[in-house]
């Protein structure tokens, strides 16, 4: 033991991790009886699985390590707190998500931005994460979860939740103003039910017709058929989008859509794709339209998200699995056939 950590209540506790990029998702039983300091072990309640879990499974993120526990949608109960601890106790709800560590010293984080961290931690990803009984976080990153959330509404809030709510409410977007929401899957069912609850005049954009009806009842004010030959025009002919937040994760579905800004508006980026854009400068320049990304937030960020949820009464759809049937789970989610989040429940035991 060093002097940065200290002795605890010994916890042992199953663990899903992966032992090198391909190799298969293993069962095993990890036993903890050391804390940081300023760190609290989480007893985890559920795990959302995310798409960017598919890093921990295939690898090729920057920095990653493996064998790697995947999983940065995670909730619990507070088990056991580090002696320099002062906000969190014992049986405190609390999430974390993307944001599972920062520097402090780097020039974001002498700023105050935590999550643009040049060495960013996240579970999963560059530290164990959720796919566990136990989970072990600094306390900086923990979010409270409210209690009128359930751990599975809860668990897709720390990562899909806060990205969409987060970068919604920092596009300068007025009450009344149109916000289009491209793609309705994990991140846009979200994302519609935000933008209605924000005050935006929202309209959804997905594949086909049959959608629509949904896509209304989560709070969409028009919808438009992204297949149909006139998609494009129909949001013109709407007026354009002030914002159009881009869940797809697909470049070339996104491309067309830089033509329906209004003045001013701006295309916001959340769907991962590695694949480039092309983009004719033109399209922008006489609309002073922009492009912008946004990485999720902080455990600040995630408090909002779900205090604004627990307000409001939008949550999640997610589809639920036993801890033991996670690679099921995961691939679940990897077939684009859930509806929509999917959420691993560990408070079986
Ligand atoms: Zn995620
Ligand atoms: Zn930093």
């Amino acid at each position: 033991m060093t002097s940065s950590t200290q002795a605890t209540d010994t916890k042992t506790g199953r663990v899903a991790q992966i032992r090198k990029p391909e190799a298969a998702l293993e069962f095993l039983s990890k036993t903890y009886s050391e804390l940081p300091v300023r760190s609290v072990r989480i007893n985890v309640q559920a795990c959302g699985i995310c798409h960017s879990d598919s890093f921990a499974f295939h690898g090729g993120f920057p920095g990653m390590k493996h064998p790697m526990v995947p999983g940065h949608e995670i909730v619990g109960l507070v088990d056991e707190v580090g002696s320099e601890v002062g906000r969190l106790k014992v049986g405190d709800r609390v999430g974390i998500g993307w944001h599972g560590g920062h520097c402090h010293e780097c020039q974001s984080c002498r700023s105050g931005d935590f999550i643009a961290c040049s060495k960013l931690e996240t579970p999963g990803i560059t530290v164990d994460g959720g796919y566990a009984d136990y989970a072990v976080f600094p306390e900086e990153v923990c979010a409270l979860v409210p209690e009128k959330l359930s751990w599975s509404e809860a668990a897709p809030l720390v990562c899909a939740g806060v990205t969409t709510y987060n970068s919604l409410r920092h596009t300068g977007t007025m009450p009344g103003e149109t916000v289009a929401i491209l793609g309705i899957g994990g991140l846009g069912h979200l994302g519609v039910q935000f933008a209605n609850k924000m005050g935006f005049r929202t309209i959804a954009i997905a594949r086909g017709k049959d959608k629509e009806a949904f896509a209304k009842e989560l709070g969409a004010h028009e919808y438009i058929d992204s297949q149909a030959p006139d998609a494009v025009e129909t949001l013109k002919k709407l007026g354009g989008a002030k914002v159009i937040l881009s869940t797809v994760t697909n470049s070339d579905a996104m491309t067309p859509w830089i033509e329906a800004l209004s003045i001013g508006g701006k295309m916001l980026i959340v769907g991962a794709d590695f694949k480039p854009m092309q983009i004719s400068p033109v399209a922008l320049i006489g609309g002073r339209r922009s492009l912008v990304g946004w990485p999720s937030g902080t455990a600040r960020d995630s408090e909002e998200c779900m205090n604004f949820c627990a307000l409001t009464g939008i949550r999640p759809m997610v589809e639920t699995f036993a801890f033991d049937k996670a690679y099921e789970a995961y691939q679940h989610m990897m077939s684009g056939k859930a509806r929509f989040r999917v959420v691993i429940e560990l408070n079986d035991k």
